[in-house]
């Protein structure tokens, strides 16, 4: 079996409920989409980065676990579009008792089923239909799977967040509408986090959006934030 690889860095987590905290990325590549607010667009033809045997993506990926490396997250792209590879890697790493992290826009169920079992940390991000990466038809399809990857993390009883990504064209009534579909599923205390991500530098909402957004999750969740991605305030990677 052979990995596509775009990068490997250490830097700090700028998303997400673990924000702040130090980690290796490895960034996977390929994605089906294209999100317009995507911030790794190199990443996403299923060509770019570097081609590897699992083996020699492990022995990289063990030169790189220095001992304070304290967890691992794979990302993309989207680290599903490699998930035999994916399963692979994060088991490995998971054998150096290092904690796992998947970070995925969740756009299929069994992939996310076989990757599940090697990750410690589960980020589970719901698109809107104004990310403008897929058609309705399409849309409604990949909603059913993040709908079915939540319910799967939530029997698995990891540690699980969700993540919308808002910007100035999201609409507050689609919001409201995914928003039933997630707390049909989910309770509160079944929740790790959720966060509201502003886009940055493109199409930007104003702090009123954003505010609506919150409340609308507030009804259901307390705990939800409102994260802008710091790395990029802090000018790391
Ligand atoms: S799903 Fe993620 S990696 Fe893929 S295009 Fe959208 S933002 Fe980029």
């Amino acid at each position: 079996m052979n990995v596509r690889l775009y990068e490997i860095f250490t830097s700090v987590e700028g998303e997400g409920i673990l924000y702040g905290t130090k980690t290796l990325f490895v960034r996977l590549s390929g994605c089906p989409f294209k999100c317009f607010y995507c911030d790794t667009k190199d990443a996403l033809p299923m060509n770019s980065g570097k081609e590897y045997s699992i083996s020699k993506a492990k022995e990289i990926i063990k030169k790189s676990l220095k001992k304070n490396t304290y967890k691992v997250n794979f990302t993309g792209g989207d680290p599903l579009a490699q998930s035999n590879a994916v399963a692979e890697l994060a088991k490995f790493v998971q054998g150096k008792k290092i904690p796992t992290y998947l970070e995925s826009s969740c756009y299929d169920s069994s992939k996310f089923s076989q990757v599940l079992p090697y990750m410690d940390f589960i980020k589970i991000e719901f698109k809107t239909p104004e990310s403008g990466f897929v058609d309705t038809k399409h849309y409604s399809k990949l909603l059913e799977n993040e709908l079915e990857c939540l319910r799967i993390a939530k029997k698995s009883k990891k540690i699980a967040y969700i993540k919308v990504v808002i910007s100035s064209k999201t609409q507050l009534s689609s919001f409201k509408q995914l928003l039933r579909k997630i707390f049909k599923i989910i309770s509160k205390t079944e929740l790790a986090g959720f966060i509201i991500q502003p886009t940055y530098g493109i199409s930007e909402p104003s702090l009123e959006q954003l505010f609506s957004f919150y409340d609308a999750v507030y009804t259901y969740y307390d705990q939800v934030r409102i994260v802008p991605q710091l790395h990029k305030f802090i000018g790391a990677p």
